[in-house]
């Protein structure tokens, strides 16, 4: 069996206690994972240090620039085994993979890379109170050692979008990648070596989060910020774990996001791209629609489309081009997902399509599968419309007019990301800029 190591200082290294990791789509072992332990957190903390004050503070801007090409490069060269390997973690369909998640993280490294050698510094006049005047000018150096802790759903991606711009600016990291998803950020291991990166510039510690090498992380007083994405009451138990030590953090949380959809919008692609962003990656992304607004002239039609668009997904094997759903990351999150089915019912909804497990008569039925599902008949108080399910489903409601649409999307505890779907471009944006959250798109 594959033994998933840490990665320290530049060498893989095994540990005293391991966990499994296991393919969601049939739920078999593929591996089994080094758990780091304090001490394994420590050195790797340690060695990232060290290499602050090596060869890697030393180079200038333009030859880490050079260097991080090289990491996107290396994950080119190598893009077949970062994609099996996400696939076999994940579970998601190898057309996605293929497409978004391994290229993109090759894109991460050439933006980031590219980005701090064009970027420039401000500066800015005062006046003192004898008339003479100052020059004030911003100088950027790095942070320090950045500690890293990535979920399971985009695992090098997400990954990749945190790592590259910290090693831009010239830090060194820490990673925790998701204890679902060990394998990419270990390859990346590969490709940081392949690409001239120091010893200790980039270093994986793996395993979980309360009582393990994630909360570990956040608690030392040698890291020096911390990035995190994933849950949000996980971000509030690192801001509480970091601080004592009150470290900068930056944070990409949940979300229960909402789309608007006017009834002059164009129909197809409304129905189409609502059906991308509700099921996408299982309707596993942060930025997925989980509700969706219709205005009340075209509700009925609305809805009947995107049932059909749902039924006409094909929950397949990962690896099989023409899947177009693969299944949940575990057997935990199905769990989760398959209350909130129930729950749905219980609250009273309708259910359009789904609510269950789909039957294969294969393998797959040992995996973590569940129907992409659509309910409508909602009160807008109920759980499933306030909590973050993250699985393929959503929730219809009908509106009739601009204002309710806006007070309804707005009413929400999350404020990650909104779409409006109108072809009255000045409306589109007029309603854009009064959704609460950080992305709002217009048509897409
Ligand atoms: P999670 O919060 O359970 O875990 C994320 C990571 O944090 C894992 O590596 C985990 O081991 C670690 N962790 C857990 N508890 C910790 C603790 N106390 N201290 C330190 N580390 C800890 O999230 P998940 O289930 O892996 O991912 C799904 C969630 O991520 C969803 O809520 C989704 O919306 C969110 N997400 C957000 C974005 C974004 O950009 N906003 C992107 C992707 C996912």
């Amino acid at each position: 069996m594959k033994l998933i190591q840490n990665y320290i200082d530049g060498r893989f290294v095994p540990g005293k206690r391991e966990f499994t990791d296991v393919n969601p789509a049939d739920g078999t072992v593929i591996a089994q994972v080094t758990e780091a332990d304090n001490a394994q957190v420590d050195e790797a903390v340690h060695a990232a240090r060290h290499a602050l004050h090596g060869e890697w503070g030393r180079i200038g801007v333009r030859e880490r620039a050079v260097r991080l090409h090289k990491v996107a490069d290396a994950i080119e060269k190598r893009f077949d085994c970062f994609v099996q390997a996400e696939v076999a973690d994940t579970g998601k369909p190898v057309s996605l993979a293929a497409k978004l998640d391994v290229p993109r993280a090759a894109a991460n490294f050439r933006v980031f890379a590219d980005l701090v050698k064009l970027s420039g510094l401000e500066s800015f006049q005062t006046e003192a109170p004898d008339g003479t005047t100052a020059l004030n000018y911003a100088f950027r150096k790095p942070l320090g050692v950045v500690g890293v802790i990535t979920p399971w759903n985009l695992p090098l991606l997400l990954l990749t979008w945190k790592v590259a711009p910290a090693l831009a600016c010239g830090n060194t990291a820490v990673v925790k990648p998701s204890e679902e998803t060990p394998a990419t950020a270990t390859l990346l291991a590969e490709a940081m070596r392949d690409a001239g990166i120091p010893n200790g510039v980039y270093n994986v510690v793996h395993g979980f989060g309360p009582g393990s090498a994630g909360e570990y992380l956040t608690q030392s007083p040698e890291v020096d910020a911390v990035t995190f994405t994933g849950e949000s009451r996980t971000g509030a138990a690192i801001m509480k774990a970091v601080a004592p030590t009150v470290k900068p953090v930056s944070f990409e949380l949940g979300g229960k996001n909402a789309a608007i959809v006017f009834a002059d919008c164009n129909f197809e692609e409304a129905v189409s791209g609502l059906a991308d962003a509700v099921f996408l990656n299982t309707g596993q992304v942060c930025l997925c629609a989980e509700r969706v607004y219709v205005e009340r002239k075209i509700f009925d039609a609305f809805v009947e489309a995107l049932k059909l668009k749902a039924e006409s997904l094909h929950s397949g094997w990962p690896n099989d081009k023409k899947t177009d759903l693969g299944p949940l990351i575990s057997k935990q999150h199905r769990e989760k997902v398959l209350s909130y089915y129930q729950l749905a019912q219980d609250e009273g909804a309708t259910v359009v399509t789904g609510g269950g497990v789909p039957k294969f008569g294969d393998d797959r039925g040992n995996g973590f599968y569940v129907q992409p599902t659509i309910y409508t008949g909602l009160p807008e108080s109920a759980r499933c419309v306030k909590e973050e399910i993250f699985g393929p489903v959503c929730h219809v409601a009908p509106f009739d007019s601009e204002e309710q649409a806006v007070a309804m999307a707005n009413d929400t505890n999350y404020g990650l990301a909104a779409s409006i779907w109108t072809s009255n471009l000045k409306r589109g944006h007029r309603v854009a800029q009064q959704m609460n959250v950080g992305i709002t798109w217009v048509n897409c």
